[in-house]
């Protein structure tokens, strides 16, 4: 299907790859323009945010919230909001690192054309970085079950402190997971006061992200594919690819005969898949790389 070599694997080399065959295939794709990137959460692992499947992957002592669950059982909805509201103000601290601002400055030099983000962090955004698509949405806003009315995390954060004057999480609470909230005892669970939707007073809120079991919106996937699809090369950045609904763009990228390049810390389920595979952290591995490719806004070494 192209002119790459083999797929070539750097078992977490601490250098970040710079130099080795794979780097300097990875780096040889990227200079060629029109790439697009998926990313997940091994890429925001670097600001603070954990990973699910990663290393440190929190999936064996955290199972995230079904749609199921939280759209059917109103103490389980609570339950989310609660934990959220704890665990919120951290995932806000959260800072773009070093492997973002290298995304944001390839685009603004003309080499990424498309990024697709796991990601419900915004930090992409926050980088700089434009025109992200946000697969499964984003925990900056919340929308109402009613009527659809979307409320910014900022209005409704005033609202639930309002409402939650000197909730907290007390000893042992901070502990914060990827969709933003943390444990809480069953009594303190009990004390918190959810607020709904002010717009049609009274409709349920859900942050504006796809639970797990829930369907991203068939145009959101569309528009996807239509990037993938564009692309000359695809590039994974710190997602294990176990969900299908980023794989998916995986296989698509394959079918089409469009390299796939993936960084990422561990294997995946694209593995197979890849032109070339750079094991290593992503956030050193990025910015060698936009210093390899000369692009503009590179951190001087
Ligand atoms: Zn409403």
């Amino acid at each position: 299907m192209s002119a790459l070599p083999d797929a070539a694997v750097l078992p977490g080399d601490p250098g970040a790859g710079a130099g080795t065959a794979a780097f300097e295939v990875l780096a040889e794709r990227v200079r060629a323009g029109g790439v697009v990137v998926l990313s997940g959460a091994g890429l925001s692992t670097e600001s603070g945010i954990p990973d699910y499947r990663g290393p440190s992957g929190s999936l064996r002592r955290h199972t995230p919230m079904t749609y199921q669950e939280f759209t059917r059982d109103p103490l389980a909805r609570h339950r989310y909001w609660a934990r959220s509201y704890v665990g919120w103000p951290l995932i806000d601290r959260a800072r773009p690192n070093d492997g973002h601002r290298a995304v944001a400055a390839l685009q603004r030099a003309g080499l990424v054309g498309g990024i697709v983000t796991q990601n419900v962090d915004g930090l992409h955004q926050a980088s700089g970085a434009t025109g992200v698509v946000e697969l499964h949405g984003g925990l900056d806003r919340a929308v109402c079950q009613a009527c659809g009315a979307v409320e910014p995390r900022a209005s409704l954060g005033s609202r639930l402190r309002a409402a939650n004057p000197g909730f907290g999480a007390g000893p042992g609470g901070t502990e914060v997971n990827p969709d933003g909230d943390v444990e809480l005892a069953d009594d303190a669970l009990a004390a918190f006061v959810m607020v709904d939707c002010v717009t049609c007073g009274g409709g349920p809120l859900k942050p504006d992200v796809v639970f797990f079991g829930e369907t991203v919106p068939r145009d959101r996937v569309g528009r996807c594919f239509g990037l993938v699809e564009a692309a000359r090369t695809l590039l994974v950045l710190g997602s294990s690819l176990t969900v299908m609904s980023g794989y998916r763009f995986v296989l698509r990228a394959r079918d089409r005969g469009i390299p796939v390049v993936i960084v990422n810390q561990g294997p995946t389920r694209g593995d197979a898949c890849a032109a070339v595979r750079v094991d290593a952290p992503l956030g050193p591995t990025l910015t060698a790389l936009l210093r390899r490719v000369g692009a503009p806004g590179a951190a001087p070494s």
